[in-house]
């Protein structure tokens, strides 16, 4: 089967609604992987009892490969995403495909789907996705021995089609996003765990997300990492359990070393932030929008402003310095970019 592929079209649909025809795939049963296939973008068929659909063990990846300006594609900090995933796994008790084989399936999965890249703004985003499908309802304390593992790979826009927004954010010194000791894996129960808070915040706020910081301790919203950024320095969280270990964060921090901020990985207090954006600029990193700058934080019922409520100029610069990496317009330094 042929399929005519519309980029022009798949890059203006919605975020992640789009996917090239053909997916890797491998399936572990009796403990080993099956070998990789590329199978056709269709329905799954699962039995009813799946583990997953039950108790949620499921994890996946996120992140992006880039057409460069020779027509040749390279992914983006592979090895840190397979690793994470390798990790996701370990913590929800499922079969862990070695980063050597998650890599290969999709380089082939993208080799096979070479004209569904766009140009940039647009990039391919990656998705690989792990999911527990032992047929037992009884195994509510014990591991799924059994696993699908499959690449999902989406043609996409620039995040920010009309222009970059600064973002509105409801600080929340008071719920959890997740429990602490689950924060680092990167599973949908999580993301579950945080919606409802989400749900109510855009109702009586009009916020894009919610920056959790239970106890006053400043961790990331929903689905990114939070940043505080000044013309000299960056302060983001230290690194433990509680939170997703970006690797737009990680990237942020090692360039913004290179520009010669100072960089400060440390826990962030509400009355530090509050203090800090009276000037300073506020961000949001994650693969899909890269780093976002914050305009609003509403706390306790008020709006604050953060800085004069634009998105900052270092913000802007550290985001531009990590696009012209991905897109190949500068040197890439620390060996993030493998060709396809
Ligand atoms: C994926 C994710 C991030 C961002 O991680 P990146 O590796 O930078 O894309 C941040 N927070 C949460 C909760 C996430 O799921």
């Amino acid at each position: 089967m042929t399929v005519s592929v519309n980029l022009e079209e798949a890059i203006q649909a919605p975020f992640g609604t789009i996917f090239t025809d053909k997916m890797a795939v491998s399936r572990f049963k009796d403990g080993a992987w099956s070998p990789i296939t590329l199978e056709p973008y269709q329905n799954l068929s699962l039995p009813p009892a799946a583990h997953v659909l039950h108790y949620s063990s499921t994890c996946f990846e996120g992140m992006k490969a880039h057409r460069q300006s020779d027509g040749s594609v390279s992914t983006f900090r592979i090895d840190s995403h397979m690793k994470r995933l390798h990790q996701s796994a370990g913590l929800l008790c499922l079969p862990q495909p070695e980063p050597e084989m998650s890599k290969k399936m999709i380089r082939d999965n993208i080799k096979a789907c070479m004209e569904w890249v766009p140009n940039p703004p647009g990039s391919l985003y990656i998705r690989p996705t792990l999911i527990g499908t032992l047929p037992s309802i009884g195994a509510a304390a014990s591991p799924s021995t059994e696993a699908l593992f499959y690449i999902l790979l989406s043609p996409v826009g620039d995040y920010f089609r009309t222009g970059p927004k600064p973002l509105r954010l409801l600080l929340d010194d008071d719920s959890l996003r997740t429990a602490p000791h689950f924060g680092m894996a990167k599973t949908g129960g999580n993301y579950a765990s945080a919606l409802g808070k989400i749900m109510k915040a855009r109702q009586a706020h009009n916020v894009n997300q919610v920056l959790f910081a239970p106890d006053g301790d400043v961790q990331e919203t929903g689905a990114a990492n939070f940043l505080l950024i000044n013309d000299r320095q960056i302060i983001t969280r230290n690194l433990d359990s509680c939170f997703l270990h970006g690797i737009t964060r990680d990237s942020v921090l090692t360039i913004a070393r290179d520009l010669g901020y100072e960089v400060s990985e440390r826990a962030i207090s509400v009355e530090e932030l509050l203090d800090h954006i009276k000037e300073g600029e506020a961000a949001l990193s994650g693969t899909a929008a890269i780093l976002g700058g914050v305009g609003t934080i509403i706390y306790k019922g008020e709006e604050i402003k953060v800085g004069d409520g634009q998105i900052g100029a270092n913000t802007n610069r550290l985001r531009q310095a990590l696009l012209d990496i991905q897109q190949g317009r500068s040197e890439d330094k620390h060996g993030w970019m493998e060709r396809v």
